[in-house]
């Protein structure tokens, strides 16, 4: 069986069929580059990075096009308020996305395009959708007449009148049609501007993506992702834009990954609860981070909590700890041992292995189902651990554990959860760490400070590591 994806427009999910055998062309709107980005942003950049690094994974050659606002009311907006250029905003903004992408071990795209680097682009999509006789002009603005295409609505399963019911769109009597939306707006005093054919002005946001997604993947392409809040209207006037203009279908399949709340709440300027990826950086690892979303199924919303963070930096120093002493182990190569030749035990353990990696990769092919194929990396770890403890990892047990070691690198070509970086559940350093740990540990029963001996001895023990008060003293071992 083939990928899945479960396709907005369609509301099912569909075999992935690539419009070009072997390519995938791959179009994920980013960021407006107005302020550092916060950690529902991350979610998009971090699960879209990973599915398209899974299609590499998978043998396809992949195309990754995420594009960066960088003229827009917000940026504007900040720069009045700080007396500077908006191109000075979004310059400062846009080097920070980098930054933070890359702590965040995202890989860049392919083609990160600007939207003020595609002026020209953009007129020219306009030009042609007012050839059309689909845009109209109204006093230096020019509108998207919805009402021209007949499939406004399909993506987000609405006719245009229910549409209409519900948007809360600024009605303005010029319109033709409430929906109907800004291709270009003139020019305001104190705004960046270009020349146009319709005087000086700027593009509206949605043209951006159709003309951006277009330049670099064609009219029609594979797969457009982004947060759900885009779908109407964002993504429906992308697609209203581009077929206008002449794309038979633009994008084939749609994905949406569902909104990150914040301690139950939404995250809102408003509620003053945005927390940007920057700020939690300094306390929370990138691995952190990432396993936090990828233990998710991308759709389903996800709630941010200092607990769950907690909880999943736990489960992550499971795996880094594993990881750490799998390093240690002597790599067998494969031909040294021939699999007949092996001791039931150890044939046991690599059947159980090929379970796990099949059922990972179902997991990934099913649209993308990270959570489930998560679930299976652990069970890799816990076997991992099984092995460990049975003694010295010499011989077939060592042979074992090179080609766990070997499944756990190769999904983290993708997934980037692991440190190379030498474990600290192995390296010297630990070990006195840990003896200082106990001693202070023991300074507290003296001082009968049970309370907080017991909590070490309980955060240990989540950890992984046991500790065992003898008369002679406290010691540690760390549990299978
Ligand atoms: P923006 O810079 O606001 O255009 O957002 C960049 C990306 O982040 C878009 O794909 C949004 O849909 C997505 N996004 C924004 N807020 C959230 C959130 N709270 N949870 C998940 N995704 C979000
Ligand atoms: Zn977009």
């Amino acid at each position: 069986m083939g990928i899945r994806i479960y396709n907005t427009l369609t509301k099912k999910k569909e075999d992935f069929i690539p419009i070009e055998p072997g390519k995938v062309k791959f179009y994920l709107c980013g960021p407006t580059v107005y302020d550092y980005f916060h950690i529902g942003n991350a979610r998009p950049f971090i699960v879209f990075d990973v599915f398209r690094r899974y299609l590499e994974y998978r043998g396809f050659d992949v195309t990754f096009v995420v594009n960066i606002t960088d003229v827009d009311d917000k940026i504007i907006n900040r720069a009045h308020r700080e007396n500077r250029s908006p191109a000075d905003v979004a310059e400062e903004f846009t080097r920070a996305y980098f930054e933070d992408l890359e702590k965040l071990r995202i890989r860049r795209a392919t083609v990160h395009p600007k939207a003020t680097e595609h002026i020209a682009e953009m007129i020219a999509l306009i030009r042609k959708l007012e050839e059309r006789g689909i845009a109209y002009r109204l006093n230096g603005d020019v509108y998207y007449n919805v009402e021209k295409f007949p499939d406004y609505g399909r993506l987000s399963g609405k006719k245009l009148e229910e549409l209409q019911a519900g948007a809360r769109v600024e009605v303005d009597e010029r319109k033709r049609n409430p929906l109907d939306f800004a291709l270009w707006k003139a020019a305001k005093p104190g705004e960046p501007a270009w020349d146009s054919p319709w005087g000086k002005g700027r593009p509206g946001w949605h043209i951006e993506c159709s003309a951006m997604s277009m330049k670099y993947l064609g009219p029609d392409f594979d797969i457009h992702a982004g947060g759900e809040d885009l779908i109407f209207p964002h993504h429906e006037n992308e697609i209203a834009q581009s077929c206008g203009a002449g794309s038979a279908q633009f994008a084939r399949y749609w994905m949406h990954n569902g909104f990150l709340n914040i301690r139950g709440e939404k995250m809102s300027k408003s509620l003053g609860n945005v927390l940007t990826v920057r700020e939690i950086l300094k306390q929370i690892s990138p691995e952190v981070i990432r396993l936090f979303f990828l233990q998710k199924h991308y759709r389903s919303p996800i709630n941010y909590s200092e607990d769950i963070l907690e909880e999943t930096e736990r489960a992550w120093r499971r795996l880094q700890n594993t990881y750490g002493e799998l390093l240690q182990v002597e790599n067998i190569p494969e031909d040294e041992f021939l699999a007949g030749k092996l001791p039931d035990r150890a044939r046991a353990a690599l059947q159980e292995l090929a379970h796990h990696r099949s059922a990972f990769e179902e997991a990934m092919d099913d649209d993308f189902n990270s959570a489930r194929a998560i679930g299976h990396l652990f069970e890799i770890v816990k076997l991992a651990n099984r092995i460990l403890a049975e003694g010295k990892p010499e011989g077939e047990r060592a042979y074992v554990l090179s080609r766990i070691r070997k499944t756990l690198e190769g999904y983290d070509s993708f997934l980037s959860l692991l440190r190379k970086e030498e474990s600290p559940a192995t390296s010297g350093d630990f070990e006195k760490v840990m003896e200082l740990l106990l001693e202070v540990r023991n300074s507290l029963r003296k001082k009968k400070l049970f309370d907080l001996a017991d909590e070490i001895r309980s955060k240990l023990h989540e950890m992984g590591y046991q500790i065992e008060d003898r008369p002679d003293g406290s010691v540690w071992k760390k549990m299978s």
